[in-house]
């Protein structure tokens, strides 16, 4: 028996994407349907993240005409994150396989049939990967690909290239039901479930209408957490930087003592000057960066809820 598949798509302010969006996916589960690639139950979950425009109203008159579209509607906005896993969350109580994939169908739905595949030979994740990002801006490609290297090199183990186009096993999400953290970052997350995991690669493309939803604000704020919420790192850099300037601070001491020595000891001024801005810089970077630690563990520790449903169509 061919199983049931939810799309899961977050949606912030996408009035200009969701309609064609509707009908592409759909134009692609009725050959999968046809195929019994999946069973007829599988449906497209939209889920509104407290959008601004007319994008709920439009989930829910897509809902009204097809069974085949589902919606969830988040209270207010609280990122695509969190909406992603409500989506996740509310979707794997009826269907065996869940894929989620962004609005704007820059991810090639295409992907969808080889992941359906690669669910069936028995893998339970399948990541979807750009094969390259040659469509993406300049500015994009680079930032988001320096990120995925600087999470390796601080020892985080996500797909490089991998966003949230991927497939979960119910099995799978069940896992992740379990993980309670507020600073979500998923794609640091789902590696850590474990289960059989395989990759497929896909083109990434344009965004067929709309703008993106992440300024480099947010993007910024993102890689942040990325980094924060899974690599101890940057804390035990800040102790190594110590060292070394402990060890520097020896040789300035020797110095100075030669300097008094030889009887020109005013010279030395602008020296101090600067050593003691540099120490003040680098003791209020470390200590802002344990703040940021700290300002997680308060986070983690009120334990609120990561989103509030307000309404599901399903
Ligand atoms: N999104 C969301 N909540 C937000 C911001 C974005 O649900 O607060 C959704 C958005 O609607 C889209 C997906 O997250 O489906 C990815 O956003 P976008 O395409 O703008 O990001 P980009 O592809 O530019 O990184
Ligand atoms: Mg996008």
């Amino acid at each position: 028996m061919s199983k049931i598949l939810y799309m899961v798509i977050p949606c912030y302010n996408e009035e200009e994407v969701l309609e064609e969006t509707a009908k592409r996916l759909k134009e692609k589960y009725k050959t999968l349907i046809s195929n019994d690639a999946i069973s007829k139950n599988s449906k497209i979950m939209f889920v509104n993240d407290g959008s601004k425009d007319k994008t709920w109203d439009i989930i829910e008159s897509l809902c009204k005409k097809d069974k085949i579209y589902a919606g969830v509607k988040l209270s207010r906005n609280k990122g695509h994150q969190n909406a992603l896993l409500a989506g996740l969350m509310t979707a794997k109580e009826k269907a065996d396989i869940v894929i989620s994939m962004d609005a704007d169908l820059q991810d090639d739905i295409n992907v969808i049939d080889e992941m359906v595949k690669k669910n069936s030979e028995g893998y339970d994740i399948v990541y979807g990967v750009r094969s390259s990002r040659k469509k993406d801006s300049f500015f994009k490609r680079t930032t988001a690909q320096g990120f995925y290297k600087m999470m390796k090199m601080l020892g985080v183990d996500i797909i490089y290239n991998h966003a949230d186009c991927r497939l979960m096993s119910k099995r799978s999400l069940d896992a992740l039901e379990q993980y309670h953290e507020v600073n979500l970052f998923l794609r640091g997350i789902v590696p850590e479930l474990g289960f059989s995991s395989t990759i497929v690669y896909y083109e990434r493309n344009k965004r067929f209408a709309g703008e993106s939803k992440y300024p480099l604000k947010k993007m910024l704020a993102f890689a942040f957490d990325g980094v924060t919420s899974f690599s101890m790192r940057p804390l035990r850099m800040i102790l190594s930087m110590g060292v070394i300037i402990l060890i520097i601070s020896i040789a300035i001491m020797i110095y100075s003592l030669v300097v008094k020595i030889l009887g020109h000891a005013v010279e030395g001024w602008a020296f101090l000057a600067i050593s003691i801005w540099f120490i003040g810089g680098l003791q209020m970077i470390s200590i802002g960066l344990i703040g940021e630690y700290v300002g997680k563990i308060y986070k983690e520790a009120k334990a609120r809820p990561r989103y509030i449903i307000e309404k599901v169509i399903d």
